[in-house]
């Protein structure tokens, strides 16, 4: 069966890790029918184009979006252009409230993955300012929780644990301070625990998640929390698990109304563009979870096991060397 995917390639080193992901996607076996988007940083600078509405109307018609990296080099892009204009716009309208992120370092004995929310909290945009620019200014920045977004993202992450060996879901949050936010998070998991008695639970501050993230990452099976939280702890799992270059995710609708959507966790890279030091690894492993969530299981697998203990190399060495492994 022939999926049919919208690929980003985006800015900079993004193009140079998705042709890998591709090709590895080629050489596992899969039928992908990739169609070509030029979105990013670079296109905005050249014509003014974001992401406009008929673009989104087109991306709509995929099975998924296979993205690299967008971003310009920082500070030469008006701040946040392009994240809400492209990356933060896909998320919303197509719905995608799941962000994915796994961490495996099997010699570490590390293997858990993270649950964010990814289309509330304070990502939702609420706020404004109050005489700006004055120095009486204000600014505000809300967070929002609805019962039924963070339901379903605790559901999610609940059916996540019972299908993995270790069936333990650890909450995080900041429910001592974030006091209303937290009593809803804390509800709405207690309630559907209820529901899952073969799931071991616990729950953690962010802060003191942190610190074991770092002392003691083993103890971890699948976490949940919200979208800012999730976001940091994210890149603070990349950096106990092998780092950027490895750093896997997906930006999921599961109830499938929309295409989900799957790239690196690191951006453009401009400083290493064009010289292939980029390592496509991420991008392939990103390449897997969409491979799963299109029911390509087998070939999932088998990427997710040619891309350990790959030996560095330049961006398509590293391609080749897994698409070897895979085919
Ligand atoms: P970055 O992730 O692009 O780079 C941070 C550092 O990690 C750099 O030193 C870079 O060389 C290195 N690096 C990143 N990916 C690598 C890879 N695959 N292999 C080897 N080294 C790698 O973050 P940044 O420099 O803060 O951002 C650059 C641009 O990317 C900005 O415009 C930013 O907004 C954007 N960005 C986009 C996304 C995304 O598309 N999801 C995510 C983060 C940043």
């Amino acid at each position: 069966m022939s999926h049919r995917i919208a690929v980003i390639g985006g800015d900079y080193i993004g193009p140079e890790v998705v042709a890998e992901g591709l090709k590895v996607m080629e050489a596992a076996g899969v039928d992908i029918d990739a169609t070509h988007f030029d979105l990013g940083a670079q296109r905005w600078q050249r014509d003014g184009e974001v992401l406009s509405d008929e673009t989104m109307d087109e991306l709509r018609g995929y099975d998924a979006i296979y993205l690299g990296a967008v971003g310009g080099v920082p500070g030469e892009i008006p701040g946040g252009l392009i994240e809400r204009g492209i990356l933060l716009k896909m998320r919303f309208e197509f719905d995608q409230y799941i962000n994915l992120r796994p961490f495996l370092l099997t010699e570490q004995g590390i293997d858990f993955q993270v649950i964010r929310e990814n289309t509330e909290g304070t990502y939702a945009g609420e706020g404004g300012f109050l005489r700006k620019g004055t120095p009486h200014e204000i600014a505000t920045q809300g967070s929002v929780n609805t019962r039924h977004g963070v339901e379903r993202c605790i559901r999610y992450a609940f059916e996540l644990a019972r299908s993995r060996d270790r069936k333990k879901l650890t909450l995080v949050h900041k429910t001592n301070v974030l006091t209303f936010a937290g009593d809803l998070w804390q509800r709405a998991f207690d309630e559907v625990a209820a529901e899952y008695p073969d799931v071991e639970t616990g729950y953690q501050h962010i802060d003191a998640a942190c610190i074991h993230f770092v002392n003691d990452p083993q103890q971890y099976s699948v976490i949940v929390t919200d979208n800012l939280f999730g976001d940091i702890l994210t890149d603070l799992g990349g950096a106990i698990s092998g780092g950027i270059g490895l750093a896997s995710s997906a930006n999921m609708n599961p109830d499938r109304t929309a295409p989900s959507m799957f790239e690196p966790v690191h951006g453009s890279a401009p400083d290493i563009a064009g010289q292939g030091k980029a390592n496509p690894t991420a991008a392939i492993l990103s390449a897997a979870i969409m491979l799963e969530f299109l029911g390509e299981a087998d070939a999932a697998t088998r990427i997710r096991a040619a891309c350990e203990d790959v030996p560095a190399g330049s961006t398509t060495d590293i391609g080749d060397e897994i698409a070897r492994r895979v085919s």
